[in-house]
């Protein structure tokens, strides 16, 4: 269905601002016009939750998320940063394989099964989006995905 994007991300970050620890600060830098996409909206839910879950999960105590979307070209570029750990540059394009744990030993105390990003890709890839992630170990990581937006004007030859 046709979504406007920054109205369905507050609602979710929302949900997330109600239930995180107050030491965890969500940041958010959205466009103020409505800038629609066409969504399966509880696909995109689970993408998200994932996503942003795994921000908080790695996340020190004090620690900022910021959530971002800009537009380019034809499509919304959406960001979630932390300032965790990261991921080692190595293993930063593993990490949406199913089953794949960047740290065996953190990953295990954190708790999981590896699939939430393998999930995310699949279903963004069936938005005809594509995701990926940046990340400097000691810094944070960045999960970056894409989704094109719809058209206002539809162009009839
Ligand atoms: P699940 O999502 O199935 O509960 P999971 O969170 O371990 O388990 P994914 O969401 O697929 O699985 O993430 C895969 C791995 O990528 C994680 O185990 C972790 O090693 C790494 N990872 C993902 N997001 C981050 C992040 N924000 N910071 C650091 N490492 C991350
Ligand atoms: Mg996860």
């Amino acid at each position: 269905e046709r979504v406007d994007f920054i109205d369905f991300f507050q609602q979710v970050i929302d949900r997330f601002e109600m239930n995180v620890s107050d030491q965890i600060e969500l940041q958010r830098d959205l466009p103020k016009e409505k800038l629609y996409v066409w969504l399966d909206k509880d696909k995109m839910a689970q993408v998200l939750d994932n996503i942003i879950s795994n921000a908080i999960k790695y996340s020190p105590e004090g620690g900022a998320i910021s959530f971002k979307v800009a537009k380019q070209k034809g499509n919304l570029l959406i960001t979630v940063s932390d300032q965790g750990p990261g991921i080692p540059y190595d293993k930063v394009d593993k990490i949406f394989d199913r089953f794949y744990r960047a740290d065996k030993a953190r990953s295990r105390k954190l708790g999981g099964t590896g699939l939430g990003l393998a999930i995310a890709k699949e279903i963004v890839e069936s938005h005809h989006g594509s995701i990926w992630a940046k990340s400097k170990e000691g810094k944070g990581t960045a999960i970056l995905f894409t989704l094109p937006l719809i058209n206002k004007k539809r162009r009839v030859n």
